[in-house]
């Protein structure tokens, strides 16, 4: 294809504004798909993509309109993937941001939307819902206005869901969004997505920046320095459409006949090894190495740990962000310390492996990772409370820093901010997005926010403030790790580091829900709080006493069973240590407030 007939972009919003909507209008309209091919969300691949309705992998599609290319890139709109979306940001020339007409701006709006001018992208604005009652037109236009600095007659009205305005759009792509340029002869191709294919390995969807790439070529991963063979090249409409060569300007996969997606990263250069003056030297801009920022420890209840193992190892085929170890402390019983980008990954992760590989799973209390300075200087990064070193033998520990966003209504700042500075929050500033709306900017330690502040953020604006956060640095702070000890035992998964002028109120807490949770044993069981041999807080919970299914009177056998089964059904989700059963809503209870 003519590279001035090519357009790239990628559809960008805050969650649930109508992307993976929109994508599939888009294929439709332009004939890439057959209607009743379509499903909602078609670019959404997996089960749970869409019965979640979120996005979770980025999908490319490749559709003609009007003798024009056009590829499309969705993207997911949630925070634990911004490097992601990063990446797809710097495939293209154009994005179309979608705001939802009925909520306006919201945080993630605003992230994408720093990405991608960050790449100097076109942005093409888009008000979707129009359909729906509530939609504020103007109010959501003025917003656009102010963001963006352009007039009201460059705003596109849509309504995915009933099909109106797309056309318009796909217009202003080819009329906006600048073709591909490159003036090299090197080949370069960007990675913005890689994922392991039963059938074909690991397949990366690249943009080849420059040059091209042929089926058969020898090729080579610039980070991480693997050499392959590019096996099969074509594009995606969303099915695998192979065309033996992938040009300068396009969008499209390539089979790699690799094994592991952590050998083709996101973000990473391909370059081609067989021509040494198409080779090379230097990788395109803006790789990074992800890290986890998120951890919590799972125990299968059910089958083998070697089970778990296994089916951790094959989420990881797909997921190069997905890091795992075994616990090794023998009072653990079997399980792994998993990293995570964020809760959204954690919760993906979680029901993966509940749905497909049939696991029943224990999770500990998320936590972040905290970074140890040693009294010698060195330094090194401890991603589970029992990997704390005992007080008094090293010089300080710090923990993550965020940068948050928050875009609220300006009514329910009062709150907002209230909750904020509860959580540690260090305010920096204030910015107004139009007369009713509000961004505030805080500094906080992840820890505070990765456990239940979203749900409480949302609950204190009545569901109107969105957030969004970025990690900026590891910062000294005075950390405890507060130890839990039921029927006398410590028992180590429930252990969390908190800061020490919050342990005496965050100690009797826990106990108190802990009390809650813990089923009753034939025996009197202390719950106790405790900072290295220091008890802050202690509940007790009582004895059973009765036979369950004593007030059934009369003989009837079936509700007997019934109700015996029920409560064996309840028992499934526990995990034993020493003498009791503990449930998994206590694992989770830990730091809710
Ligand atoms: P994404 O998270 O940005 O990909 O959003 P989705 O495309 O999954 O859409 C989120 C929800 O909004 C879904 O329930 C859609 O059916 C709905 N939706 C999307 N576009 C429209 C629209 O134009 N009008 C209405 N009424 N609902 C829409
Ligand atoms: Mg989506």
């Amino acid at each position: 294809m003519d590279k001035d007939k090519i357009r790239n972009f990628a559809i960008i919003a805050h969650i649930d504004h109508g992307k993976s909507t929109l994508a599939d209008r888009f294929l439709e309209i332009t004939n890439t798909l057959p209607k009743d091919k379509i499903k909602e969300q078609t670019l959404d691949r997996m089960d749970l993509e869409r019965e979640r309705g979120i996005t979770i992998k980025l999908a490319p599609a490749r559709m003609n309109w009007k003798g024009y290319e056009l590829n499309l890139i969705d993207t997911p709109g949630h925070v634990d993937f911004t490097y992601e979306v990063s990446r797809s940001l710097a495939a293209v020339e154009g994005a179309i941001l979608v705001v939802d007409g009925t909520q306006g701006i919201q945080a993630q709006t605003l992230t994408n939307l720093y990405l991608a001018s960050d790449q100097s992208l076109e942005i093409i604005p888009v008000i979707n819902k129009v359909d729906l009652p509530g939609a504020e037109v103007d109010r959501v236009s003025q917003e656009i206005i102010n963001l963006l600095n352009i007039s009201k007659d460059e705003i596109l009205l849509a309504s995915a869901k009933e099909g109106k305005g797309i056309t318009q759009i796909l217009d202003k792509i080819i009329e906006k969004v600048p073709a591909p340029q490159s003036s090299e002869k090197q080949v370069k191709a960007l990675i913005f997505d890689s994922n392991f294919n039963n059938y074909k390995g690991v397949v990366t969807f690249i943009r080849v920046k420059s040059g091209q790439i042929k089926k058969g070529d020898k090729i080579c991963f610039m980070a991480t320095g693997k050499a392959a063979e590019a096996l099969e090249v074509g594009y995606l409409n969303p099915d695998f459409i192979s065309t033996g060569k992938i040009e300068e300007g396009e969008i499209g996969y390539l089979v790699t006949g690799l094994k592991d997606v952590s050998e083709a990263k996101v973000g990473d250069t391909i370059t081609v090894l067989n021509d040494d003056e198409k080779m090379s030297k230097e990788a395109l801009p803006g790789y990074k190495q992800i890290k986890p920022f998120v951890y919590a420890s799972l125990y299968s209840t059910s089958g083998e740990p070697n089970e778990l193992r296994e089916a951790l190892e094959k989420l990881k085929l797909n997921d190069a962000s997905l890091t795992f170890e075994p616990e090794t402390s023998p009072a653990l019983g079997s399980g792994f310390r998993v990293g995570f980008l964020g809760l959204l990954h954690l919760d993906i992760i979680r029901e993966r492996l509940e749905r497909e590989f049939n696991q029943d799973l224990i999770i500990t209390t998320p936590s972040v990772s905290y970074k140890i300075i040693m009294q010698d200087g060195s330094e090194y990064i401890i991603n589970s409370a029992n990997e704390m070193p005992t007080p008094g033998t090293f010089q300080e520990i710090q923990e993550p820093i965020v940068k948050l966003e928050i875009i609220t209504p300006s009514n329910h700042m009062g709150p907002v901010m209230e909750l904020v500075q509860s959580r540690r929050g260090d305010y920096k500033a204030l910015d107004y997005i139009d007369s009713k709306t509000a961004l505030i900017i805080y500094e906080i330690p992840l820890s505070e926010i990765i456990v239940d502040f979203y749900d409480e953020l949302k609950s204190v604006s009545s569901g109107y403030a969105s957030l969004n956060y970025e990690f900026t640095d590891f910062k000294k702070a005075d950390l405890v790790k507060l130890d839990i000890l039921i029927a006398g035992d410590v028992i180590p998964p429930l252990a969390v580091i908190i800061p020490r002028e919050k342990s005496l109120y965050i100690g009797r807490g826990v106990v108190k829900k802990l009390k809650e949770t813990i089923p009753r044993q034939l025996f009197e069981v202390s719950l106790q709080a405790a900072i290295g041999s220091k008890v802050l807080a202690r509940e007790d919970v009582p004895p059973l006493r009765k036979d369950v299914t004593a007030k059934l009177y009369g003989g009837d056998v079936t509700r007997k069973r019934k109700l015996l089964e029920k409560q064996k059904k309840g028992k499934k989700r526990m995990k034993r240590f020493g003498k009791i059963d503990i449930p998994q809503e206590a694992f989770l209870s830990i730091l809710k407030r």
